[in-house]
């Protein structure tokens, strides 16, 4: 069985997909997705990286959050997963994995643009694993809209709160449980250098979020805790089908944006933030890591 060390060419690790375009309700549910994302159910091979880790993982029932989740697992680390409740059936899939591996999966669903809802999940993250040492904020929300006209200032609000006052909130909430050696890890994306002109309010969050991230770095590394950031080029997830983009585009998904001539699985991103969580990084703070297949950034 192969895993994420086997030494491959990797522009046919994974295949070259063409989805069928598909359309559902947001948040979208992985279950009902065709193909369905590679979490790294079969794939992804831990070794210890994040023994004893108590992680946070925000959107950790599918796409990029529940293959960082399950990651995390295999590595040794206990995980509290935060997602909305009606993706509770995707949670499931992801917690079996987590508790087939030993580790102690807390589950708590809740909606991230509210501050209070943010501040519930880190107690429960704290209670539910003892502690709290590594915040991943992977949750976010996109949707796309060609029309300045047509983007309305409750969308506008809602994919701030989504992706840029939840990490706030998240980060504020936990700092005083946070020990020396902690980590936090946020996601941006290429949209942050190139905004897609039909994504303006989206894009502009991930530019925000490199931004925070560096800013409270700098802050965070007196007291021992380490800020990086990920930064993900196309990558196949529920988020696509749920108004993330022109259905109609859906078919060429990845492929003739990136240099690797296809999109990436959501497996092959949580590598990045293992590495980031580990202390084998303990030298790197306020970086982005952009995990997108070669297209070039600043
Ligand atoms: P996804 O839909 O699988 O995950 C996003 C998750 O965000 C959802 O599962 C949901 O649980 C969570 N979420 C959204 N709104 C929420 C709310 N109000 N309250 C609580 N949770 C909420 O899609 P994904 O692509 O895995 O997205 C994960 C992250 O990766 C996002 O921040 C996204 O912007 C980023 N990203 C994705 C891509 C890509 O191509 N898929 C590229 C760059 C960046
Ligand atoms: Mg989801």
């Amino acid at each position: 069985m192969s895993d994420q060390y086997t030494f491959d060419d990797p522009r046919t690790r994974f295949p070259r997909i063409s989805p069928p375009v598909q359309q559902q309700p947001e948040p979208g549910l992985q279950s009902r997705m065709t193909p369905k994302p590679d979490l790294g159910e079969e794939s992804y091979r831990g070794t210890g990286r994040l023994t004893g880790r108590k992680a946070l993982v925000t959107g950790a029932d599918s796409g990029i959050g529940a293959a960082v989740a399950i990651a995390f697992a295999r590595e040794g680390a206990d995980v509290t997963l935060a997602y909305l409740p009606e993706e509770q059936e995707d949670a499931d899939h992801v917690i079996g994995l987590i508790e087939a591996e030993g580790r102690t999966a807390v589950a708590v669903p809740g909606d991230l643009r509210d501050a209070t809802s943010c501040r519930a999940l880190v107690q429960a993250a704290v209670d539910g694993m003892g502690g709290l040492d590594a915040v991943v904020n992977v949750a976010g929300k996109q949707v796309w809209q060609p029309r300045l006209e047509d983007l309305d200032d409750e969308q506008f609000e809602a994919t701030y709160r989504t992706n840029v006052f939840a990490a706030f909130w998240i980060i504020k909430a936990a700092l005083p449980h946070l020990p020396p050696g902690s980590t936090i890890v946020n996601t941006a994306s290429l949209e942050a250098y190139q905004p897609a002109p039909d994504r303006i309010d989206y894009a502009s969050t991930k530019g925000a979020v490199n931004n925070l991230s560096k800013g409270i770095a700098q802050q965070l590394v007196e007291r021992g805790i380490r800020v990086n950031v990920v930064a993900p080029g196309p990558t196949w997830t529920a988020l696509q089908v749920s108004r993330g983009v022109d259905p109609e585009t859906l078919p060429d998904f990845g492929a003739s944006e990136s240099p690797m001539g296809r999109a990436a699985q959501p497996v092959e991103q949580a590598p990045a933030y293992v590495f980031l969580t580990s202390a084998e990084s303990s030298f790197v703070v306020g970086a982005t890591l952009n995990v997108n297949g070669g297209m070039p950034t600043p």
